[in-house]
Formats: C-alpha cells, structure tokens, sequence
C-alpha cells in the first residue's frame, strides 16, 4: 500500500497516546483456575493499565502457512489443550472481537500480505491471560497468527511493522514462554526445582532485554546450548520477540513476573511503555 492509501486507512482511528506492551508467559493451562502469585500478579497488571480500544494478541497456540488476523466478531472461547478438571472447559471469555482494526492491521503491515479469517477464537494463550488482566472481558480482542515457515529475524520485522497500532489504542501482547521444553518438566510438582540451563537462558534473555540488545534473543539458536533446551521448537519464544520488537528507542521496559512453574517454565512477563 502507498502512503496515501496507508493515511486513509489510519484517519478512521484517531491517534491516541502509545499504549503499553505486554509479554505474558502463559504456561500451564490450568492457570485460569490457580489464585497464586502468577494468576495475582496479572490482575495487578491489568489494574495497571488504560483500557484500550483493543487487544491484539501473539499467541503460541496459532500456527498457520502465510500471516493470518483473526477478524470474527465474537470470537469463541477455544479449549486447546488436553484432557484437564472439567471446570477449565466452563470458561468462557465472551470479549467481542476487533474486525476493524484487523483490517487496519492488514493495511498497516507491507512485509507480507495478511490474510483475514473470521472464524478463529481465542485461543488459550489469550484467554487464561486476559480472564485476569481484563476480567470484565469488554476489550474488543483480535489475534495474528505465527507463519510457521518464517525464520525469527523475519517475525522480528513483522512486529515492528505492528508499532502504529500502540498509537491507535491497540495493546499488543505477547503470550508465550521463554523456556518451554515440554520434554524436560515436572508436571506433577509446579514447584518442583528449576534446571541450571533454564535459569541461565531466562537470566540471559532478562539481560539481553534491560540492555535493548535484541539480535543474540533474535539468533538464539547459536547462543548457548541452555539456549537451545530452553527453545526446542520456537513458538512459545517468538511472542517473546514481537513484544521486544515493539519497544520504541529509549523506551522503558519492566519486568513484571519472574519465577518458574513446573521446574522448567518460564512464567516471565514484562511490559514495554
Ligand atoms: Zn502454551
């Protein structure tokens, strides 16, 4: 799209101060259940912060062949994952979705075209989240899927495309995890003790963060071997990645939750802005 034709498609959003943006490290599902200090600590984020106009959401848990934004209207409450308490399958998240800004987001990206599809929930790396950072469930939410074929230098470009949209209301969040190994846990203990290599990638990567220093989190698969235990496969790491893309120069980033769950899952979150 040209600038002038880009210029259009923005006036229709009014520009707003730059909303924050989040990185949550999900984990867990049954999380949406747990009051602890994790589950407390999201419902203080949400307290933290103005509620925007809408809430776009990177997940883990959607892959897809090319770029696709969810552009449904109410999107529905997806149980992906397995066979966990029954009452996990009694929530819902009946927060409406965000088909305008979806298109506003296809307008704004030039890396590569974006598909739009309206019948994609919300998958549960959004809404065991969301259910504590915006409980009322009254921000409009919409997801970008994760093009599975694309390295993650080029998921760090297509984030940083995602910048206007902080000045159009939109809170973008990462949801994720830092460490994710799901062959190297303890699912029978959530405070069973952390692995040397999983606390040294997650203190590498919180480093690499406070220092805006982006490319070793870009090409972690040549850092260290704790890197590559701590990111077998990269889906739970690249939302990671959007989030930091996001930051504008100079800008200010918090840690908001440090720990670990499970011995090896990182349930690290920050907050750009
Ligand atoms: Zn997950």
């Amino acid at each position: 799209m040209n600038l002038s034709g880009l210029r259009s498609a923005t006036s229709a959003f009014p520009r707003t101060a730059r909303m924050p943006a989040l990185f949550i490290g999900h984990g867990h599902p049954m999380n949406a259940l747990w009051d602890n200090d994790f589950t407390r600590t999201l419902r203080q984020i949400g307290q933290s912060l103005e509620k925007p106009n809408a809430i776009l959401v990177i997940s883990a848990h959607w892959q897809t062949h090319g770029t696709v934004v969810s552009t449904s209207k109410l999107p529905e409450t997806i149980y992906d994952f397995g066979n966990f308490d029954p009452e996990l399958f009694k929530i819902t998240y009946p927060a409406p979705g965000a088909p305008a800004y979806a298109e506003l987001l296809r307008e704004t990206v030039t890396l590569t075209p974006v598909h739009a599809f309206e019948h994609m929930g919300l998958d549960h790396g959004a809404w065991t989240v969301l259910k504590f950072i915006f409980p009322h469930a009254d921000v409009p939410v919409f997801q970008l899927s994760l093009d599975y074929d694309r390295p993650a230098a080029w998921h760090y470009a297509l984030a940083q495309e995602l910048k206007p949209l902080r000045e159009r209301g939109v809170l973008i969040m990462g949801s994720g995890n830092i460490v994710h190994n799901l062959r190297i846990l303890d699912w029978h203990n959530i405070d069973a003790p952390t692995a040397d290599w999983a606390t040294e990638y997650d203190a590498f990567v919180k480093a690499r963060l406070l220092d805006a220093d982006h490319k070793p989190l870009i090409q972690y698969e040549t850092v260290s071997q704790a890197a590559r235990l701590s990111v077998p496969s990269n889906e739970h790491y690249l939302p990671m990645l959007y989030t930091a893309a996001l930051q504008a120069p100079g800008e200010e980033l918090r840690f908001m939750y440090e720990g670990f769950q499970f011995a090896n899952i990182s349930m690290r979150a920050f907050r750009v802005g």
